[in-house]
């Protein structure tokens, strides 16, 4: 078993001496477990948060030397479990950068190939778009007509919550780095208008592509594109806070948040969630999302690349934003 650790504690933005590439005998399942083949890696933000072991995190950190945390999809090849039989094919959430992993189940779904590809098992189908469809559905409770604005739009999380907002006859704007991802957001996936947060007029090109205020605010990054989100939230308005990727690499103090008065005046919701409690709610996702996917209204793109030593490099580039779509790590060739 291959895999790939932490061989040090990131300072800011990860570099590849960071991880190191282990081998090791393949584990052997025990009673009640069984031992998957991975086939697809999704790489995810929130492994960055593990990598540091700052207070305050809702991850636990990983430890020098334990394998990166991360979803795969693989097949099961020895089961001593009687619900997994082998050659059936699942999605585990703590599978690892590895290329195999023991579980006993525990948050360990089941995935239909014939509905759609394995890696869309890591993206669309599964963490990410299950993230984005229960902060919408718990949190940001949008109605049709209302307007949406989502952040790190054209990427795993946000193209989902873009789609179902869409999906459910909402005005969907997004915000995204760069000409390339806004275009898109736009003619690929179908949304109102895409905004670049690198523009120098990005406060007025957001503020003209939102002429109703904002309903609901999909925030998957923090800091300054909040900031300018933040005044436009109409009275009422629901900010669900999925992630805030462009803190994970900060070192020191946390920056300066949103003005708590705006809460208290505009009655406003801001609620943060974590995807591993609600997960009891897969199969009410699945049912929806797949539906949408099979009807071609939730789209996926995979940012994808090939061979467990690449992904330490890919991680670095979707932390950078160089990914376009759900990145993952293809263990066998195409
Ligand atoms: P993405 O596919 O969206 O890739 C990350 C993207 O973040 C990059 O492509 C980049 O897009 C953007 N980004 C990176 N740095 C910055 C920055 N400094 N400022 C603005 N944007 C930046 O990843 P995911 O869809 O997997 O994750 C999106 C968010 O969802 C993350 O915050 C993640 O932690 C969160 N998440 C939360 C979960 C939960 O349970 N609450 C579960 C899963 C994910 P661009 O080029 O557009 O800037």
């Amino acid at each position: 078993n291959r895999r790939i650790a932490l061989a040090a504690r990131p300072r800011g933005l990860p570099v590849p001496s960071d991880f190191a590439l282990v081998a090791e005998p393949v584990p052997v399942p025990g009673a009640g477990q069984f031992l998957v083949a991975h086939e697809v890696l999704g790489l995810a933000p929130a492994a960055r948060l593990r990598m540091s072991d700052e207070a305050g995190s809702y991850a636990a950190p990983l430890q020098i030397g334990d394998t990166v945390y991360g979803q795969a999809v693989g097949r099961v090849v020895a089961s001593r479990h009687p619900d997994f039989r082998e050659g059936e094919w699942v999605m585990t959430m703590a599978g690892g950068w590895q290329d195999y992993s023991v579980t006993d189940g525990t948050k360990v779904w089941k995935i239909d190939p014939a509905l759609a590809p394995p890696a869309v098992w890591l993206g669309a189908l599964g963490v990410s778009g299950m993230t984005a469809w229960i902060g919408l559905r718990e949190i940001g409770r949008p109605r049709a007509g209302e307007t949406v604005v989502v952040s790190a739009a054209s990427g795993a999380v946000g193209s989902c919550a873009a789609q179902f907002a869409q999906a459910w006859e909402c005005r969907v704007i997004g915000i995204a780095g760069g000409t390339d991802k806004c275009r898109y957001a736009v003619d690929s996936l179908g949304l109102a208008a895409c905004v670049d947060y690198r523009a120098p007029d990005f406060a007025e090109q957001l503020r003209a592509a939102c002429p109703q205020g904002v309903d609901v605010y999909f925030e998957n990054v923090g800091g300054a594109v909040r900031e300018t989100v933040w005044p436009l939230l109409n009275q009422g308005g629901r900010v669900v806070v999925c992630g805030l990727i462009s803190e994970y690499n900060r070192q020191g103090a946390p920056e300066p948040g949103p003005a708590w008065s705006d809460v208290l005046a505009k009655r406003l919701c801001v609620q943060g969630f974590i995807l591993s409690d609600r997960v009891h709610r897969q199969a009410e996702f699945v049912a929806e999302a797949g539906e949408l996917y099979r009807r071609g209204r939730l789209r996926f793109r995979e940012d994808a690349s090939f061979g467990l030593e690449q992904a330490p490099a890919a991680f670095i580039a979707m932390l950078q934003g160089r990914n376009l779509g759900k990145s993952v790590v293809h263990l066998t060739e195409p």
